[in-house]
């Protein structure tokens, strides 16, 4: 019984493998889901925007109220010194007070002033008398003082503490400032992923348009069920990673010195996958002279311009593509490789106007009436994927 089991699990992830994945036409609810997608990617990254400005502004508020501490601070420091000066300003008139006092009670001129004074009284009670009045008033007066020396201390400990959090502050404002300089570098990235994203919005929602006008229900399989001549409605890079390593045009690597497709590369090598640049049905699966493997695809775009894309050094088919095979922009048609005449794994695509191998097509009806046609529409300003899809050197999505 186990060995049953066991040998089921190995029939069953076998087909996992090899059972085809995408096998089935997109439906148009996974171009309306792709719009979804786009749109909330859109609508999140316009509400982190708001939440960084927001943050920045609460930055630049705290600015400017640590900016207001520093001046009220400073004032407090100000009013502090100007107390320190009033009261040494006093101190000075206690000691002249104490001076006058004793200038007061002097009897005699001499140095013993103090204590002639006191001991100058007639009698014991006036002795007694006359020691507590100086002794009252110069405690008094250096009571005084101590008071004001120690308002003199307290002061400059606060002055000292005030500098203090006038550091820390402009210390806040630094880093506050570099706060709102990296916020600043975030709301420039939101601000691309969201132009990034409502590209893709743009290009599905197209699509959805076009097939609900072309009478298609979120479930049918487009090309399937509905717009069964499977337009092309807008084109696409052929991979999901790409970088492009040389254009269509004139060139001194190829020997005839003309370069008829577009060399994509990928840093995923063999795995990365390629599709279809736009719906379409396969027109052939093939092999040139040299070995490469090679998928043509026809279309008809919107306005019944016949086209054809051919994607050339594939490392391996789509097992489950074949011609005559409906294909939408979603549908693989195989690997990323440098099968026949290739130095390293890359896609060349060519593409054109015309109907490659059709024998009712003057222009394209042969391989040499084909790359004659494609260095003629060049010189007429053609560049192949390029002049029909968003082609930067360099991408991350479709
Ligand atoms: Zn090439």
């Amino acid at each position: 019984m186990k060995k049953i089991i066991i040998r089921l699990m190995v029939v069953a992830s076998a087909f996992t493998i090899f059972l085809p994945v995408c096998v089935s036409a997109t439906t148009l609810q996974e171009y309306i889901d792709k719009v979804n997608q786009y749109q909330n990617e859109v609508n999140e990254a316009n509400a982190s925007i708001n939440r960084t400005e927001e943050e920045i502004t609460a930055a630049q508020n705290a600015i400017t109220a640590a900016q207001q501490d520093v001046k009220d601070i400073a004032n407090e420091i100000v009013s502090l010194r100007e107390e320190i000066d009033e009261s040494n300003e006093e101190i000075k008139q206690k000691s002249l007070e104490t001076k006058q006092i004793f200038q007061y009670y002097q009897l005699s001129q001499g140095e013993n002033t103090y204590l002639e004074y006191i001991f100058g009284a007639d009698s014991i009670t006036d002795l007694v008398y006359r020691v507590s009045i100086v002794e009252q008033l110069t405690e008094y007066n250096e009571q005084v003082t101590k008071e004001l020396e120690e308002l003199i201390e307290n002061n400059k400990q606060k002055e000292k503490d005030l500098n203090k959090k006038t550091k820390e502050l402009e210390k806040k404002q630094e880093d506050l400032k570099v706060q709102i300089q990296k916020l600043e570098g975030q709301v420039v990235d939101l601000q691309e992923g969201a132009v990034k994203a409502s590209d893709q919005l743009k290009i599905y929602q197209e699509q959805v348009n076009y097939y609900r006008k072309q009478g298609c229900k979120p479930s049918d399989r487009i090309g399937v069920d509905c717009a069964k001549d499977n337009v092309a409605a807008g084109w696409y890079r052929p991979t999901v990673r790409g970088n492009i390593s040389q254009w269509v045009g004139w060139t001194s690597v190829n020997l005839d010195g003309f370069h008829y497709g577009t060399d994509i590369w990928s840093d995923r090598g063999r795995s990365e996958k390629i599709y279809p640049i736009a719906s379409g049905t396969i027109s052939a699966i093939t092999k040139d002279v040299y070995g490469a493997l090679i998928v043509i695809i026809y279309h008809t775009d919107m306005n019944g311009k016949k086209w054809t894309s051919l994607y050339c050094h594939l490392s391996a088919y789509n097992p489950n593509i074949y011609v005559g095979m409906k294909v939408t922009p979603n549908t693989y048609i195989g690997y990323m490789g440098d099968t026949g005449y290739a130095f390293g794994v890359h896609l060349h695509l060519e593409v054109a106007d015309c109907r490659l191998y059709d024998a009712t097509d003057r222009n394209c009806s042969t391989w040499n009436k084909w790359t004659k046609y494609i260095k003629k529409r060049y010189n007429n300003g053609f560049r192949g994927a390029k002049t029909l899809l968003k082609l930067p050197s360099s991408w991350s999505s479709r």
